[in-house]
């Protein structure tokens, strides 16, 4: 199914700190989102004490992707072979190939990104953020790659924000807050968000330090009530123009499971028009996921 979100992310554990309500709700209407991991975050924790040794770290830390996406609904597109804290270092080239197959299979409306600025100064999200645009644009070019399949054009780009969880619960003062683009209510995706970055179990410091430590406590469960973007580029939601975030990530866009969205997965049509709602296959794969 096409027409939902793409992730384009550094590390395991992106997909818990910046999406994952707003995953989980979106996969729960029935939208696609599919996530591209550009390495196996083997340069991080183990844990305190050690969960795993060193050379186990790779693997452990994709098993515990993998759990995460389940419980969000995240179909997990690919883990990329790149080396965790050498993003920057990559090949341009190999990478675009690699990122315009997964847009061009995917054939998502919006992708979802770090910020220019990479959010925490991490080179890793600055360098995935460079590949994602630059992979955006040539995905939608049909003289780059034509062996890749039909071209594609994603509608909006939509970054992480550097506001922290425990700056995440008072819409009214985020709505002020320039950069704040998008304020998703994610309150209802709380359990599955906090089960999420549980499932990070080497990643336990960072994730008390950020979702469940003295500062996310002061909020009185805030810390899982709202998720904040930027919009990047693209098709800007029309609350922005009037000087208020969108609520939605889908604001302005086709809804879900419309024909314009694209519903099948199309990749055999080389145009797009044999395109014929077989929607209910991506929600039953999304189903699957969640209890697999
Ligand atoms: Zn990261």
């Amino acid at each position: 199914m096409s027409g939902g979100l793409l992730l384009l992310l550094a590390h395991p554990d992106d997909e818990s700190f910046m999406i994952a309500g707003t995953a989980a709700r979106l996969t729960d209407a029935g939208r696609r989102v599919a996530l591209v991991c550009a390495t196996r975050g083997q340069a991080g924790s183990a844990g305190q004490p050690p969960r795993c040794t060193r050379d186990e770290l790779p693997a452990v830390r994709e098993r515990e992707l993998r759990a995460a996406c389940a419980i969000l609904g995240i179909a997990l597109h690919a883990v990329l072979d790149y080396e965790d804290r050498r993003l920057a270092d990559a090949d341009d080239a190999a990478m675009r190939q690699t990122l315009v197959a997964a847009i061009r299979a995917e054939r998502p409306q919006v992708v979802a990104t770090f910020d220019p600025t990479g959010v925490t100064g991490h080179r890793d999200h600055q360098a995935i953020c460079r590949f994602a645009l630059d992979a955006v644009t040539a995905a939608a070019d049909p003289r780059w790659y034509s062996a890749l399949g039909p071209a594609h054009a994603v509608r909006r780009v939509v970054w992480g924000t550097p506001v922290p969880p425990w700056e995440e619960w008072r819409p009214e003062a985020l709505a002020g807050c320039p950069g704040v683009d998008y304020v998703v209510d994610v309150r209802g995706w709380a359990d599955r968000k906090r089960a999420a970055l549980r499932a990070h179990a080497t990643q336990h410091q960072s994730v008390e330090r950020y979702w469940f430590g003295e500062r996310a406590e002061s909020t009185e469960g805030g810390v899982f009530a709202y998720e904040t973007f930027r919009h990047g580029w693209g098709v800007r939601p029309e609350p922005l123009d009037a000087g208020r975030p969108a609520d939605d990530l889908f604001a302005g866009l086709e809804p879900a499971g419309s024909a314009g969205d694209g519903s099948a997965r199309d990749g055999s049509a080389g145009d797009g028009s044999a395109r014929d709602g077989s929607a209910r296959d991506g929600s039953a794969r999304q189903a699957a996921g969640r209890h697999g």
